[in-house]
């Protein structure tokens, strides 16, 4: 069961009740009748009225290690090559994943531990 809750957006529920509730109230009336309002609401929810705005997803790009063909985060890659670089005097200059990398830098896997030259190492697209 993967059934996913159908979730709405409060407040655009809000603007719907406001603006109904303006503009359809005749000066002096009580306005709709509570079965009548509920009816309404319960189309305007059918119709997708109020709907939540589909919520970007984050950009994770994980990254294929050529050797033992497991994926990592970029983070996890970065973290194993400035360990395994780190002891030089040169951590600054430790190039990162991700960043301006060139074909010929080299990261260390987070997984199985190997140095992959920068094009053995896959980034796998987002669906
Ligand atoms: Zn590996």
């Amino acid at each position: 069961m993967n059934k996913q809750p159908r979730m709405i957006d409060a407040d655009k529920l809000l603007v719907w009740i406001e603006l109904t509730h303006e503009s359809k109230l005749p000066a002096g009336s009580h306005g709709l009748g509570i079965k009548e309002a509920l009816r309404a609401v319960k189309r305007h929810i059918g119709n997708g009225t109020f709907d939540p705005d589909p919520i970007p997803l984050p950009t994770i790009k994980p990254y294929k290690c050529s050797n033992c063909k497991e994926t990592s985060p970029r983070d996890e890659w970065n973290k194993k090559t400035i360990e395994y670089y780190g002891g030089y005097d040169q951590i600054d200059d430790i190039i990162l994943l991700g960043e301006d990398e060139e074909e010929g830098d080299t990261f260390i896997c987070p997984v199985c531990g190997e140095e992959q030259p920068r094009h053995m190492v896959e980034v796998i697209p987002n669906e």
